[in-house]
């Protein structure tokens, strides 16, 4: 891919936008783009330089991108808090063309990391529900203020925040955005003493969070003095990846999201809006909570991924009312006029509640209030789905009854600090 229309190779200490950004190391790449951390001269603090490949097709999705990026910036700066910031945008010409170039707030881990560090166990209830009070923040800004869509919301789309600057304050920083990667840091060309440091702070931090879910899920209680260092833990996070979003008046892909966090209207190509994103983040509050995606369809004999996805979806959720289940473009490839499932005619119906007894072993009452949090975002209807905002005041996000219910509301994009100071006290208690 490092050749012409593709990858710009970066050494470290490579100069970029005329000497502004410095090349410290790799962060990550994708299908469009290699993304490094970066130096700033000019304002003194790490960024995140994403350099896309340089033919015509990934100019255009980086323009796209920087474009709703843009939009996104121009709100109020309180309200964007949790959605990345991009800071700057710059062409740079190499040997393999031109690259269009972001520059982008620097941010830590993503959610997928955090949870493979847990060992795919699932993290305490009490820190699911900080991160999805972000997200959700995050996407009511988006929803109501800019009327975008992301698309393509899941674990890797969500990236940890340090809520002190890593770069100013490396050594006294509680939690570091870096987590240790548990397979080495395949990417990291120089280790800075520095970031050494941030690392065994990481792991001091990660250790605290590892091991929680099964004091958190019904199996007993945990140890004060263990509870009191999960809750010393911030989780902050933000969304990212802007380069499938759209608005929700002119949706222009007809096949979004990845997969396993893939909305039934999509599936069945019935128009969709702003509603896909709430299915997403219930998929991934199951998976914050449990450690396992919530549907994970596979292709059978004699039935596709696509059937064998909706299978799942009804298995958990009921039976798709007839009306939806008929009106889509691809309805017919799925179902009879009945509304029952061609190729799969068996269902075995085991609800989010009882599922999240069994296999997960979350006591009665928190199995029952995180499916009261869940099962409305998962309505076959998508019209029904609460928004984000409606979410943002829902009784489990409080997660405390003794918490007054006014304080709850409170919670909203016009308040978005209050929110965040509202969520540690409750959330510390
Ligand atoms: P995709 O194929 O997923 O669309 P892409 O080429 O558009 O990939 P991104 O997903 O935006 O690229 O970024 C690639 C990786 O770089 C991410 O998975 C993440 O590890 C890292 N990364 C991206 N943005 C940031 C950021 N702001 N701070 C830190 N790391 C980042
Ligand atoms: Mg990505
Ligand atoms: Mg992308």
């Amino acid at each position: 891919s490092y050749r012409k229309g593709g990858y710009h190779a970066v050494r470290v200490g490579d100069q970029f936008a005329g000497g502004r950004y410095v090349a410290q190391r790799k962060l990550g790449w994708g299908q469009f783009s290699t993304v490094w951390l970066a130096y700033d001269t000019t304002t003194s603090a790490y960024v995140a330089l994403k350099i896309q490949k340089s033919a015509a097709q990934f100019v255009q999705a980086a323009l796209h991108e920087i474009s709703v990026l843009s939009s996104i910036a121009d709100g109020a700066p309180s309200n964007s808090k949790f959605v990345v910031q991009l800071i700057d945008q710059f062409k740079h010409t190499g040997p393999n063309g031109q690259h269009q170039c972001m520059v982008l707030e620097f941010l830590g881990d993503s959610l997928l990391r955090l949870v493979k560090y847990n060992r795919y166990k699932g993290l305490p209830l009490n820190k699911v529900r900080e991160i999805c009070q972000c997200i959700l923040i995050g996407l009511d800004y988006l929803h109501r203020e800019h009327g975008i869509i992301h698309t393509d919301l899941k674990l890797e789309n969500v990236l940890l925040v340090s809520t002190i600057d890593p770069a100013k304050d490396p050594v006294r920083s509680g939690v570091s955005p870096i987590l240790e990667r548990p397979e080495g840091n395949v990417n990291g060309a120089v280790t800075s003493l520095i970031e050494k440091k941030l690392k065994r702070r990481a792991r001091r931090a990660v250790a605290k969070i590892s091991g929680q879910r099964a004091s958190m899920g019904g199996m007993g209680e945990s140890p004060k003095s263990e509870r009191r260092n999960i809750h010393g833990i911030d989780v902050r996070c933000k969304v990212v990846d802007f380069g499938n979003a759209c608005w929700a008046d002119n949706p222009f892909a007809e096949e979004i999201q990845t997969r396993q966090y893939r909305a039934p209207e999509v599936i069945l190509q019935a128009g969709y809006s702003l509603s896909v994103d709430m299915w997403s983040f219930a998929c991934i509050a199951f998976e914050l909570a449990t450690g396992d995606m919530l549907f994970t369809p596979k292709v059978g004999q004699g039935f596709s991924e696509d059937e064998d996805h909706l299978a799942l979806m009804m298995e958990l959720l009921g039976k798709m009312p007839r009306k939806i289940a008929t009106t889509g473009a691809k309805s017919k490839d799925f179902f009879d006029r009945h509304g029952d499932l061609k190729r799969i005619r068996r269902l075995k119906f085991w609800p989010l509640n009882k599922l999240l007894i069994e296999r997960y072993m979350f006591s009665e009452s928190d199995a029952l209030e995180f499916s009261e949090f869940l099962v409305p975002l998962l309505d076959f209807a998508p019209e029904k789905r609460p928004t984000a905002q409606q979410c943002l005041q829902h009784a489990w996000l409080a997660g405390n009854d003794s918490v007054p219910s006014e304080m709850t509301n409170e919670t909203s994009v016009e308040n978005v600090d209050a929110g965040i100071s509202n969520l540690k006290i409750r959330v510390g208690k």
